[in-house]
């Protein structure tokens, strides 16, 4: 149809062409090349319009390729599920590195030339990539973009009640706390990479089985741990709500000083009310995130202090963003592994006496 359209454009075209020459030759040789030029124009607008018109649907495979598909990740942990699942015949690039906040992060000029050379692209959802929304809607139209957090049940999520659709609450993106619900996300990238290459399908299923069971036992080894803790100290105080899924997974309370994007800036009245908790509770430590300004965190740490309670920053956790590359950090099961070990030492998952002192941050850095 749209062939059609062009060709009769074409026709068209060539027949002002046509006329043009004639007109020019008959009055004046000056008149010919200005025509010419506009032609030109015509025909190099023409060129691109063309190109886009008829570049292939997103949808369509062809079913005999078997080359690595070049994928992009927006972040680590959507990152690591394509590798698990791609096995060798994906290569992936992930946009956002270590220490890098995706509420905020907004795509350069690098990232977009990564993301038009991709024959697929993969993003968390939920508002996650705040910032990306509209680049990701773009590619959308010439490539497939996945949201792997379409894979998990709706009625599943943080801000999937009534009530909080009545009080206009978004979705708490940060569904990869939850292990059970982040293994979830494997049957989107399954599916959308075995359209890409029909024949690597039973490859791709076979990975997305293999790491669906690591998750599993990820899962039991987090519950394990956080229920070591005693009860009353399972309180996790971070600087923003990344750990919802986290703490209705494992049993723990959470409270961030900002909400769940960092977006906005927490309120002093905020603030106080954490401090009040710290106090009354006597939460041993509380905690800093990778990827998130420390301010606010060491902000309670003072409050608590000039209320006579010593409270601890009991270390960095992984909550946006993974560790550095090459390290058990920079994947997904070694920082929810990370996380883990981190919590159950500064909630006090031993028995210890000893004064708890501020932790290292995360990754050994002096
Ligand atoms: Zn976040």
């Amino acid at each position: 149809m749209n062939l059609v359209r062009a060709m009769r454009w074409w026709d068209a075209a060539a027949g002002v062409l046509e006329k043009g020459r004639v007109s020019a030759g008959a009055r004046t040789g000056a008149c010919a090349p200005r025509f010419l030029v506009a032609f030109a124009a015509l025909m190099v607008c023409f060129g691109v319009a063309c190109k886009d018109k008829t570049s292939p649907s997103p949808t369509i495979a062809n079913p005999t390729d078997t080359s690595a598909i070049r994928a992009v990740a927006t972040v680590g942990m959507v990152g690591d599920v394509v590798r698990a699942v791609g096995g060798r015949d994906v290569v992936v690039t992930v946009l956002l590195g270590p220490g890098t906040d995706p509420h905020l992060y907004k795509p350069t000029p690098a990232d977009m030339r990564t993301l038009r050379d991709a024959d697929i692209v993969f993003a968390s959802g939920l508002k996650l990539e705040g910032k990306m929304e509209d680049v990701l809607k773009d590619l959308g139209t010439t490539k497939p973009v996945v949201f792997v957090t379409d894979g998990v049940p709706r009625e599943r999520l943080i801000g999937a009640s009534e009530d909080d659709a009545a009080q206009g609450k978004q979705f708490d993106p940060h569904v990869w706390f939850d292990v059970s619900l982040w293994a979830m996300t494997t049957a989107p990238v399954r599916d959308a990479l075995a359209k890409l290459r029909p024949l690597k399908d039973p490859a791709f299923a076979a990975n997305a089985a293999v790491f669906e069971k690591q998750l599993a036992a990820l899962h039991e080894e987090v519950a394990t741990a956080m229920s070591a803790i005693p009860k009353e100290r399972r309180v996790l105080v971070t600087a923003h709500d990344a750990f919802g899924y986290f703490g209705r997974a494992y049993g723990v309370e959470v409270l961030g000083v900002q909400g769940i994007s960092t977006e906005s800036e927490a309120s002093l009245q905020t603030i106080n009310q954490l401090v009040d908790k710290l106090v009354a509770r006597k939460v041993p430590a509380i905690f800093v995130e990778s990827s998130v300004n420390p301010k606010g965190i060491e902000g309670l740490k003072q409050g608590a202090a000039s209320r006579g309670h010593n409270v601890v920053i009991g270390g960095e956790l992984f909550s946006d963003a993974m560790g550095a590359a090459g390290t058990d950090d920079g994947t997904y099961i070694g920082m929810v592994r990370h996380n883990m070990r981190v919590i159950a030492a500064g909630l006090g998952g031993t028995d210890s006496h000893a004064a708890p002192t501020d932790a290292k941050p995360a990754g050994g850095g002096s």
